[in-house]
């Protein structure tokens, strides 16, 4: 698996960091950031989870 996120269409409104924090964070101006672009197993459905519910599109999650 493969995450990805776009900080260009990011909204910064931190689902991603909720649902699978630990595979994304948010930077001070609240903007994601990828902290397991290849996350561990176990945090592969919450990975996915998070790119359902993303508002912008800007998760992308393949693999
Ligand atoms: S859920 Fe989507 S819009 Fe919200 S912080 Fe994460 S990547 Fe950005």
């Amino acid at each position: 698996m493969r995450v990805t996120a776009d900080r260009e269409i990011c909204v910064g409104a931190g689902l991603c960091a909720l649902t699978a924090p630990e595979v994304f964070d948010q930077d001070d101006d609240g903007v994601v950031t990828v902290l397991a672009a290849e996350p561990a197993e176990e945090d592969g459905a919450a990975a996915r989870e998070a790119g359902a519910l993303c508002p912008s599109g800007a998760v992308r999650v393949v693999g």
